[in-house]
């Protein structure tokens, strides 16, 4: 069934980004009141109204399970779902489509070959290679894998622009690798790694290859058969299809002599009590009904990159990311994260003395959507010293006026966060102005309430016996961080009442220096009417939460002053 025009992949004859960006109806919308600005395509791309359609149309129209149903509906799914794997094949330029294995994304393939080709061949005392840069689906598959079989995980290292160290790798290499697994470009750096030059020297000691193209795949053409790599995975969510639905190619040699990865219809060629056999490669890797809609879709995704001059879309990504970079880096305070001399359309930087997070919600109040925090490669950020970064990554729909909105932003963000001068009564008399709004106690006790439950969450790992505060009977956990001579407190609580609490103080005290934080009389307390509404218990428990945050404020003047 041919969709109708209004649904059918465009023809784009020539590379124009305003009218792209009309096929991505998201893309059309406000938020906050502010054009959307979406710089968070690293994490999922938007949909083309194609694609769309796509999903819609399989439902609405033929929805039926594949393969074994004889009726019309299901032999219009299944000659739909098999059409799919042939375009994949060809996206990719795999020898045949037995190579083509449909999973849920790139993790799924990653867990697919550690835990099938993996357990084969890795055995007690091997090694296998990965990079600093891997994101967490290429480390902790093969994390599991190496503590099953007692095997070891070596890393290959890279220096301060992001760039791995060649001769490193080529030394780690020797009889005991079993396999090399590499990201193609980094999600949180935004660098391209040499991944050809890495499957040669792997090659030549006969070590297969995987090659995580999470990534890569949307932004620039992958050929299996010129890389040359032995499996390589991608996820269909970050190259304009839908999520739950991805790709592992594997040659077929690997494919044939791999055990299956799980068990259950599809995978199987004949069952018995006594005896199962197995289904031929691909479907001996597909056990179950299968994600028919989503494959459908990601074959409309791939004819519209296809529809696109990707060179041209490219040059686009590429253009902003340079102009994104040039433009950050003339900014007081900023500091680029990654700055290979290939690199993606990914820019990742941190803002000295903000937090990534207050940034990342400031730029959302103006629309613009970027990620913060460690980007599921929290191995990058400790290499680089830092909790995280802000990260802006582009996509050939993104222009240039949206980048500006970004710089304009972080700019503004540098004065308005960092340029913190109210004074703590001056905080603590805005409060009282908000709780003189309510006239009863239930009123001021529900819209602590809501601070509670708006408080940003405190990372797990600060969630640890030191930091619990003693005295609280919910509860608490207290982190503290100095940053140019003012100290910054995140917390969190059980309750979410004392949440609520917790917010007041640190709206109150976050951001100050350790001598303001010891003058504080915090005579809001009173004033908002907490002393006679709080039972003992509660009471004694606010008193210990501020207690210990002057305790901190104390410990910290001291070291400053030692
Ligand atoms: N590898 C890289 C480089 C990625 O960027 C991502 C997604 N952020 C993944 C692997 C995992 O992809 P998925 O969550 O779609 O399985």
């Amino acid at each position: 069934m041919k969709p109708s025009p209004a649904f059918a992949v465009p023809k784009h004859q020539v590379f124009d980004v305003l009218e792209l960006r009309k096929d991505f109806p998201v893309l059309l919308q406000k938020a906050h009141g502010k054009p959307l600005i979406y710089f968070d395509n690293a994490a999922t791309s938007q949909k083309p109204q194609a694609v769309i359609h796509a999903l819609t149309e399989y439902y609405s129209a033929y929805n039926a399970n594949i393969h074994r149903g004889v009726h019309f509906l299901s032999q219009k799914a299944s000659q739909a779902f098999d059409d799919v794997r042939g375009k994949v094949a060809k996206f990719i330029h795999a020898a045949t489509e037995k190579e083509i294995i449909f999973v849920r994304g790139t993790t799924e393939g990653i867990n697919l070959v550690a835990a099938t080709f993996g357990r084969m061949n890795v055995k007690e005392g091997d090694e296998i290679v990965v990079s600093a840069m891997e994101h967490h689906s290429n480390i902790v598959p093969w994390q599991i894998l190496c503590e099953e079989k007692k095997a070891i995980l070596k890393v290959i290292p890279m220096d301060d622009d992001g760039v791995l160290d060649i001769n490193a790798y080529a030394s780690l290499l020797n009889s005991k690798t079993k396999l090399v697994s590499i990201v193609h470009t980094s999600n949180s750096l935004g660098t391209i790694n040499p991944v050809k030059e890495i499957i040669n020297l792997a090659h030549q000691k006969g070590i297969p290859v995987m090659i995580d193209a999470a990534q890569a795949i949307v932004h620039e053409p992958i050929d299996v058969h010129d890389l040359d790599c032995d499996f390589l995975a991608f996820s269909g969510h970050k190259m304009l299809g839908p999520t739950g639905i991805g790709v592992l190619y594997g040659k077929l040699q690997h494919l044939e002599s791999m055990p299956p990865y799980q068990g259950g219809g599809e995978m199987i060629h004949s069952v018995s009590f006594k005896q199962t056999t197995y289904n031929e490669v691909p479907y001996k890797f597909e056990a179950g009904t299968p994600n028919i809609a989503d494959v459908i879709a990601l074959g409309t995704a791939i004819d519209y990159l296809n529809s696109l001059d990707r060179h041209a879309a490219l040059n686009h990504e590429l253009g902003l990311m340079e102009y994104a970079s040039l433009k950050l880096s003339e900014l007081e305070g900023v500091k680029l994260i990654g700055t290979a001399p290939e690199k993606a359309s990914v820019v990742s930087f941190v803002i000295i003395g903000l937090n990534a997070l207050d940034v990342g919600m400031y730029l959302d109040t103006m629309g613009v959507a970027v990620r913060t925090g460690h980007h599921c490669t929290e191995p990058v950020m400790d290499r680089f010293g830092i909790p995280g970064t802000i990260r802006a990554s582009f996509m050939f729909y993104n222009t240039y006026a949206e980048v500006d909105v970004l710089i304009a932003g972080c700019e503004k963000s540098y004065c308005f966060i960092k340029m913190k001068t109210v004074t703590i009564p001056e905080i603590e008399n805005e409060i009282i102005g908000e709780f003189e709004l309510f006239d009863e106690w239930t009123e001021k006790y529900e819209y602590i309430i809501e601070l509670g439950q708006k408080l940003p969450v405190l990372d797990e790992k600060y969630k640890i016996e030191e930091n619990k505060i003693k005295g609280c009977q919910s509860s608490v956990w207290l982190h503290s961080e100095v940053r140019e001579g003012k100290i910054y407190f995140e917390a969190d609580s059980d309750s979410t009442f004392v949440k609520g609490e917790i917010a007041l103080l640190i709206r109150v005290l976050s951001g100050q220096k350790p001598q303001d934080i010891l003058d504080a009389q915090l005579g809001f307390i009173d004033a908002i009417g907490f002393r006679q509404h709080l039972a003992m218990t509660r009471a004694n428990g606010l008193a210990s939460m501020i207690k210990q945050m002057k305790l901190y404020a104390l410990a910290h003047q001291s070291q400053q002053t030692a």
